[in-house]
């Protein structure tokens, strides 16, 4: 073939080809649809020796482009999924098609949630804003139909388009970096409808309150609220415990009460999970004229009571993960994760977090940068025409989350009586405590990213109320930190603040 002039890229695939007669039968594609003619063109059939004319070709199926798509740039780059935020890819050969109608037009992200071989998930129907042969806009998804899960991540994006022979063909591949994720939800299947983008509302006059289980041990209520007051310390949205326990049996998503409750591990998905925020399908929908908002009306926190054991080495950091990594879920974060921070398992918002041993994992800014995301998107979403009288949340006092201890007298074991100075200018602090029994506590200061200050290991405490001075806190950096109790079983955590 000596050259090949696509008049369009559209599917139905009119071409017009100046064809080399000897390389004639080797375009597997194409036949003659009428050898009677001989008023237009003849072509020499080398094997017979014969001259033969024709006026058409057909193609014997669409024909697409022939090359394969190519990406050559993305924009922007970083960019969050699940917020709405646009991205472009340009390139060439990636035709010209109505992504409504073109199933097999789509664009492949690494699946946020890659469990059962699910490594994929895919941007296409109403995702797709544009396509053209040269440049795609389309949202990054973050959710799946009728759910809320399936995020893309950071990783490796190609292009797919149709190609002949029914294949698809497929484009190179380029790096995506997804800092982070926010649930979504769609409502039908298909991806045909819309990503309606979710909200936090102001539940009560404080903000959003969870009420304990009376079940709840004592030491996970303390696990619960320090990751409350560590996540209040990096956004604006308010969250705070009830001081007073109430009764419930079962997590229950229509009851308007967001719970703290532990639950069999038969009612986990995995066995091996150790807690989980249950929030599908607890959303109100509010709005109308095809634009709605959905608004988290219910959040239960279910903690998995076969998993929970105080004994087991380093349960306090497992537990504060798990506790952080599930309220990022609450604030509407999706899964994320970030290849560009080497240890990807220090990352908050991973999907598979499983035991992380001795490492304490900090809330990264991506995770703060989502969860405020959301805040400041809430009021935004429920400002609409037929969402009125549903308060979009609040900020929190500045340095006060509203968090309530709530810890009983009857079942204090020890407490934090008082910390001093507050705030404190050098360094040395002064420690009151109460423990009921006599024994050894392990003293840390550490900021609210999880790095540690100061450490000071087996400090002897009697029963009753202690006064320990602590000296050579090394900490020059003005801001907040928190002061960490604990003896294996029982962990108490303060704030401090340091001028
Ligand atoms: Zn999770």
């Amino acid at each position: 073939m000596s050259s090949l002039y696509p008049l369009t890229n559209l599917a139905e695939g009119f071409i017009h080809v100046v064809l080399d007669i000897e390389n004639l039968y080797q375009l597997a594609s194409l036949s003659f649809e009428d050898f009677s003619m001989a008023n237009e063109s003849t072509f020499y059939n080398p094997s017979t020796g014969q001259y033969i004319g024709f006026d058409k070709i057909a193609v014997s199926e669409p024909i697409y482009p022939f090359l394969a798509p190519h990406i050559d740039m993305i924009a922007p780059n970083p960019i969050p999924a699940g917020t709405g935020d646009i991205l472009t890819i340009t390139g060439n050969q990636f035709g010209n098609f109505d992504p409504l109608t073109c199933t097999q037009c789509r664009v492949r992200f690494p699946n946020g949630d890659q469990t059962a071989g699910q490594d994929w998930v895919y941007a296409f129907g109403k995702d797709i804003v544009t396509w053209t042969d040269t440049e795609i806009t389309l949202k990054v998804p973050s959710a799946t139909e009728g759910g809320v899960n399936k995020p893309a991540m950071s990783g490796k994006i190609r292009v797919e388009r149709p190609g002949n022979g029914g294949n698809v063909e497929t484009s190179n591949q380029v790096d995506i970096h997804i800092p982070y994720s926010v649930l979504n939800n769609r409502t039908s299947s298909a991806h045909l409808s819309s990503i309606f983008r979710l909200a936090l509302w102001r539940q009560t006059a404080d903000g959003i309150r969870y009420e304990y289980d009376e079940d709840v041990p004592v030491n996970l209520r303390n696990i619960f609220k320090n990751s409350v007051d560590l996540w209040c310390a990096r956004t604006n949205i308010a969250w705070n415990i009830a001081a007073n326990d109430i009764v419930i049996s079962t997590e229950n998503g229509s009851d308007g009460i967001n719970s703290v409750v532990m639950m069999p591990g038969s009612t986990f998905s995995s066995q091996a999970a150790l807690a989980a925020v249950v929030i599908t399908g607890h959303f109100t929908q509010c709005g109308g004229g095809g634009n709605f908002t959905f608004y988290l009306n219910d959040v239960d926190m279910k903690v998995n009571e076969d998993a929970y054991d105080p004994f087991e080495a380093n349960w306090q950091q497992k537990w504060s993960n798990a506790m952080l990594h599930e309220l990022g879920h609450a604030h509407l974060l999706n899964h994320s994760k970030n290849p560009s921070i080497p240890s990807a398992e220090e990352y908050l918002m991973i999907a598979d977090q499983g035991p992380f041993g001795s490492v304490f994992m900090p809330i990264q800014d991506d995770d703060a940068t989502g969860a405020n995301t959301v805040f400041a998107s809430s009021a935004v979403l429920l400002g609409i025409a037929g969402c009125e009288g549903i308060d979009p949340i609040i900020p929190h006092p500045t340095g006060n989350c509203g968090g309530i201890d709530a810890v009983g007298e009857e079942v204090v074991n020890a407490s934090i009586l008082s910390v001093s100075p507050s705030p404190f200018l050098g360094h040395a602090l002064n420690l009151e405590f109460y423990s009921k029994n006599q024994g050894e506590f392990d003293v840390t200061i550490f900021n609210q990213f999880g790095e540690i200050f100061y450490r000071e290991k087996g400090l002897q405490v009697a029963s009753g109320e202690n006064s320990i001075q602590l000296t050579n806190v090394e900490i020059d950096v003005s801001g907040i930190y928190f002061i960490s109790l604990s003896n294996g079983v029982i962990i108490l955590t303060s704030k401090i603040i340091k001028l």
